[in-house]
């Protein structure tokens, strides 16, 4: 937990796939520096309720936002009714991912859409419909998931690596775009996670990236939690455009 608490009192946040992983841990972090955190998930209820509860037992705010951010209509329509309810909406973390492996040869061509739908557009249509909002307040903050493999790549994800590049380029292009409204736009790189998304990995897998990291072991959802966080608050309020590595050395 942080040692800012309240640098985000009476702020509104709304962080995508926020049931589980990196996304639940930002959600507590955001909430315990005092932000009301919009919870968003596409599937997994019980575990969005669960973070929430978690929220609420910390002490702080939270509420459900059921959202599916690859359906073209549903991030505008959601997000416009969250911030119109709240009066505000000053972070956006865009935390939704999904990595479909695959070697290239054999790739399907419905899993680049979807990879592509989810990890992209979903980004894009939820900035885009939380843009429009801060830009009016002239004030903001967007933070993007990307991935250490955007910049080192990696074999079986080449989907995953360009949506995350993608997600790169879009995070020093909205920067620049919307910096005129004190809305800063940055991404956190995290390395190998221990989350569900990495407990899948083959043991061998597992064992020739612990290999690779510097520090030695996989990173906790709570160290990339403090640097999304610290990207979302008043500490950060000179930094747009920027990529921030948390990924124990692994790639630098
Ligand atoms: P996870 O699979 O544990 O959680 C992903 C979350 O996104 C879940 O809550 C899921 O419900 C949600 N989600 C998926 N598709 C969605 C959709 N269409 N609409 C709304 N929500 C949706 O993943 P994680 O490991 O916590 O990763 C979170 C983010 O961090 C992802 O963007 C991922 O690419 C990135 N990342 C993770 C790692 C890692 O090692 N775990 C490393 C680098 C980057």
């Amino acid at each position: 937990m942080s040692t800012n608490a309240a640098a985000l009192k009476d702020q509104v946040a709304l962080v995508t796939g926020a049931s589980r992983g990196i996304g639940r841990a930002v959600a507590l972090e955001l909430a315990s520096r005092g932000a009301h955190v919009g919870i968003n998930y596409r599937t997994g209820e019980d575990a969005a309720r669960s973070c929430l509860r978690a929220v609420e037992a910390a002490g702080g705010t939270g509420e459900l936002c059921p959202f599916d951010v690859a359906e073209p209509d549903a991030p505008v329509t959601h997000i416009a009714a969250f911030a119109k309810e709240k009066g505000r909406l000053d972070i956006l973390v865009n935390n939704a991912g999904i990595t479909i492996d695959g070697l290239v040869l054999r790739y399907k061509e419905e899993d680049w859409q979807r990879t592509l739908e989810v990890n992209l557009g979903g980004a894009f249509r939820c900035s885009r419909a939380a843009a429009r909002f801060m830009a009016r307040r002239r004030y903001g903050r967007i933070v993007n998931l990307s991935s250490v493999v955007a910049s080192m790549g990696n074999p079986g994800q080449a989907a995953y690596a360009a949506t995350k590049a993608g997600l790169e380029g879009m995070t020093k292009a909205l920067a620049r775009e919307l910096a005129s409204r004190d809305v800063t736009v940055n991404a956190v790189a995290p390395g190998f996670i221990d989350t569900e998304m990495t407990a899948s990995l083959p043991e061998e897998a597992r064992a020739a990236y612990l290999a690779m990291i510097p520090l030695g072991r996989l990173g906790r959802s709570e160290e990339v939690a403090t640097a999304v966080a610290y990207l979302c608050g008043p500490d950060a309020s000179y930094v747009t455009g920027h990529v921030l590595a948390v990924n124990g050395g692994l790639y630098t």
